[in-house]
């Protein structure tokens, strides 16, 4: 694979501008953010490397240029989707993880044709069930209205394509006691019933509490996707015995172990995200050495269009989650690549679209 990538882009680099990058900007990466594209583009068979990012969180202040509370630069939500659009993201899944930002999340994708929009109550939120009358029961009419509201009145079918994130996440019971997760994740899946839409599960150190609940409910469900999987092979059986599917983004692929894992996975149970702004690939995790394409970027302070924001991950770095996913792998063939993004690409498809 190396050879494959890195001869076309070496001889790329000569003949194609780059459109957003400088030469300056790019004088000390590996590869310019052109090269998959440039790559994509002479493909012998014409296909055309597409990818759906299953969850971005585009409705976080960052992408209007919020850090912590400050201001550090201009809104660049437009950009950051028109280098998605380049690097052949043709659909990105917004997460909503409360009320609030399920609102948020439907308003934002239906701003922009490639946007669509998840509705659900993220486990570290649940406590804001408590808010609410009959045990909760009004959170969950409202936020069955709002999906109604949005999806019942649309001719394709509106915006809304799952309910989530919901789960449970053991790693962080500081922002919501265990007994309040398990309790409004499972009355969540009554949206589910209400609804036939599959799932979005978010799910932490807490694979066995949440396979009981799907299984016992699972004659109620219609599938779904186990997304940011971090866990072992066996809890990604029992998943996949549940017939769910399996995501996979820059937090799935940080040490050898989770790399042994992806390698092991189903081709017909994966999907790709990049949870945007969060977990991007960093050089200090195992699946670094798989990418082949990088992208200039400058800090927060700096803002330059041109770049990415350093540390803010964004959905055009999917292409990274699929090149790290295909060379775990052992994929390197124009052709074996082809199939394998198509392929996420169609398991993607049968879930949510
Ligand atoms: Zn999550």
């Amino acid at each position: 694979m190396n050879n494959l990538f890195t001869n076309w882009s070496y001889l790329i680099r000569f003949l194609r501008p780059r459109p957003y990058a400088s030469y300056k900007d790019l004088s000390n990466v590996k590869l310019s953010w052109t090269t998959f594209r440039s790559f994509t583009m002479t493909t012998n068979s014409g296909s055309l490397f597409k990818f759906i990012d299953i969850g971005s969180n585009l409705s976080d202040p960052m992408y209007r240029g919020i850090y912590n509370g400050t201001q550090k630069h201009e809104p660049d939500l437009e950009i950051v989707l028109q280098r998605a659009k380049e690097n052949h993201v043709e659909k990105i899944m917004v997460t909503g993880t409360s009320l609030e930002d399920s609102e948020s999340s439907i308003n934002l994708a239906k701003t922009n044709p490639m946007l669509y929009a998840t509705v659900g109550v993220h486990p570290t939120r649940c406590l804001e069930f408590e808010n609410y009358e009959n045990e909760g029961e009004q959170l969950i009419s409202t936020l069955l209205q709002l999906i109604r509201d949005e999806n019942d009145h649309a001719k394709d079918g509106g915006k809304v394509v799952a309910i989530g994130e919901i789960g449970l996440d053991y790693d962080r019971l500081n922002f919501c006691p265990k007994d309040i997760q398990l309790k409004y994740f499972e009355k969540q899946l009554d949206l589910v019933e209400s609804t036939k839409l599959p799932l979005f599960l978010h799910n932490r150190a807490a694979a066995n509490d949440l396979y009981d609940i799907l299984k016992r409910n699972n004659d109620r469900l219609y599938g779904g996707v186990v997304h940011s999987f971090d866990g072992t092979m066996e809890e990604a059986n029992l998943f996949l015995s549940l017939g769910f599917y399996i995501g996979l983004n820059g937090c799935s692929l940080k040490t050898e172990d989770n790399l042994k894992v992806v390698k092991e996975l189903p081709a017909d149970k994966i999907m790709i995200e990049t949870d945007a702004p969060w977990c991007e690939i960093k050089a200090t995790h195992a699946s670094n050495k798989f990418i082949k394409t990088t992208f200039p970027s400058k800090k927060k302070e700096k803002h330059d269009i041109s770049c990415h924001v350093k540390g803010r991950n964004e959905p055009a770095n999917i292409v990274q989650v699929f090149e790290v996913v295909a060379g775990v792998r052992g994929l390197s063939s124009e052709e074996e690549l082809v199939s394998f993004a198509n392929q996420i690409y169609e398991n993607t498809e049968k879930v949510f679209f």
